[in-house]
């Protein structure tokens, strides 16, 4: 006898929650700008395809002078902004430095409402006051530095700053006390590329039993020769307790060109990968993409390099006002980012750097756009919203503060972990705070009676936990 299968209840259709057809517009992040985009530059008119994705070209073209670099898009922006631009560079206390990629994939035609050209380009008539609780080093990245050019801040973790020059120099670098050749002023600590300085940090890291996860920044990795890759990651996953390396550049960003043209340091990222992988160390690529804009055609090529050789690679984003400071923009960078194979880790509360009061936002902001961000990709694809708390706290997930006054712009913060017993502070831009907060910052006397204020109202939240 066989056994009478059980009877499936049809299920009628109209009863199941029927979703509506994708709006298309969702899937916008899948629109990557591709053809000779760049031949709207005038000077790049006649640039071929290949002549574009050969990154010595891109090295050779790029832009040092901003004389130069005003002068290559003349004809293009009104005079009225190539003024203010001129102007902005006179005042501003950072290097310049654009690729003719970064150059190509800004609209000209509104430089104003540019988001990556408000990453490179500073404009006189934006400018903003310094916050007046600004410090130089703001990460307080020099005080936890045991030798030169490395941070050694979380138990197992390193920050190892292996050079001083980027493929390019953005406005609000944190690092600007180290990266880039000397501005008039600000005087900067020497972090060179030196066989004799790397060293001591590799004898340091040898000497340290607890460091297993070794972060390579700089300056910025892209910039490291192809035998200098090969000879540090080589150097660091010789020592049995480095388990976890990441390089960390602004380069896939910037100049994926490198992935594609330059053979040889692709090759030794890759080799240095492989290395890891077959000692069971996880070596990875961090990467720093602030705007869907900057992913292209070419990002995505670059990617698959990178991906079919198994270098993976995760995100960084710097929330920068009138860049990604929108939900829609953080949403399509997301999913874009997912689309081309990175996963989105951290996006962070910017920086209290001179000169780019203009670029930074408030808590509350951060806190509302990782609110909307949460739940439209994977997990895995979604970053973390974070301060890296002023003074050496690290980084706090943005609404973990102990206080937050959105009127005086004040947080608090504590790391129980890093730093036991200290209180960190971070200030939203005065700009952005009620009128009420705005008038008690015009007044000095008022500063350090809102700082105890909020420092008594974060112990007694602390210490109640
Ligand atoms: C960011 C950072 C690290 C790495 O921290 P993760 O949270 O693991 O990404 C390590 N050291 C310093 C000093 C840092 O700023
Ligand atoms: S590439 Fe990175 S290290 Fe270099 S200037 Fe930009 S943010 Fe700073």
């Amino acid at each position: 006898m066989v056994d009478q299968l059980p009877v499936v209840q049809e299920e009628k259709d109209e009863a199941r929650p029927q979703r509506p057809p994708v709006d298309p517009a969702t899937l916008a992040h899948r629109d990557l700008r591709s053809g000779p985009f760049w031949q709207v530059i005038p000077a790049f008119a006649d640039v071929d395809e290949a002549t574009f994705l050969d990154h010595r070209w891109q090295m050779k073209n790029t832009i040092t002078k901003p004389e130069k670099l005003l002068q290559a898009v003349m004809g293009l922006a009104s005079d009225e902004f190539l003024k203010d631009a001129a102007e902005g560079f006179r005042i501003a206390p950072m290097a310049v430095r654009v690729s003719p990629y970064m150059l190509s994939l800004i609209d000209w035609t509104h430089p104003y409402d540019d988001p990556i050209r408000r990453q490179f380009i500073p404009t006189a008539s934006t400018r903003l006051p310094d916050h007046p609780k600004l410090t130089f080093d703001s990460l307080g990245e020099q005080g936890d530095a045991p030798v030169p050019g490395l941070t050694h801040r979380y138990p197992d973790k390193a920050l190892f700053l292996a050079l001083d020059t980027c493929p390019v120099y953005c406005r609000f670098c944190t690092r600007s006390y180290a990266v880039g050749p000397d501005q008039e002023m600000v005087e900067k600590v020497s972090l060179k590329a030196s066989p004799k300085r790397w060293e001591v940090i590799f004898d340091y890291i040898a000497s340290r039993p607890e460091l297993e996860d070794i972060v390579i920044s700089g300056g910025d990795a892209w910039n490291l020769r192809a035998a200098q890759i090969e000879a540090l990651g080589t150097r660091l996953l010789e020592i049995p307790h480095v388990r976890r390396m990441r390089f960390a550049s602004k380069g896939l960003a910037v100049l994926p060109q490198k992935v594609l043209t330059d053979d040889a340091w692709a090759e030794a990222l890759i080799g240095v990968t492989k290395r890891g992988r077959e000692l069971q160390k996880d070596v990875m690529l961090h990467t720093h993409f602030n705007h869907p804009n900057e992913i292209t055609d070419i990002t995505m090529k670059a990617m698959g390099r990178l991906f079919a050789a198994g270098v993976h690679t995760r995100n960084q984003t710097v929330l920068q006002r009138g860049v990604n400071d929108d939900v829609d923009t953080q949403i399509l960078l997301a999913r874009r980012l997912a689309w081309i194979g990175a996963h989105g880790y951290y996006v962070y509360q910017h920086d209290m750097v001179k000169g780019t009061e203009e670029l930074r936002t408030t808590v509350h902001t951060a806190e509302v756009l990782e609110k909307h961000v949460r739940g439209t990709v994977a997990g895995f694809n979604t970053p973390t919203f974070v301060v890296d708390a002023p003074g050496g706290g690290g980084k706090r997930g943005v609404h973990s503060y102990e206080h937050y006054d959105r009127t005086t712009g004040i947080s608090v913060y504590t790391a129980p972990r890093v730093k036991p017993g200290q209180y960190f502070l971070y200030f939203d831009p005065i700009d952005l705070l009620p009128e009420e907060g705005q008038a008690r910052w015009a007044d000095e006397a008022e500063h350090g009676k809102m700082i105890d204020e909020a420092l008594e109202q974060a112990r007694v939240s602390f210490e109640s936990d």
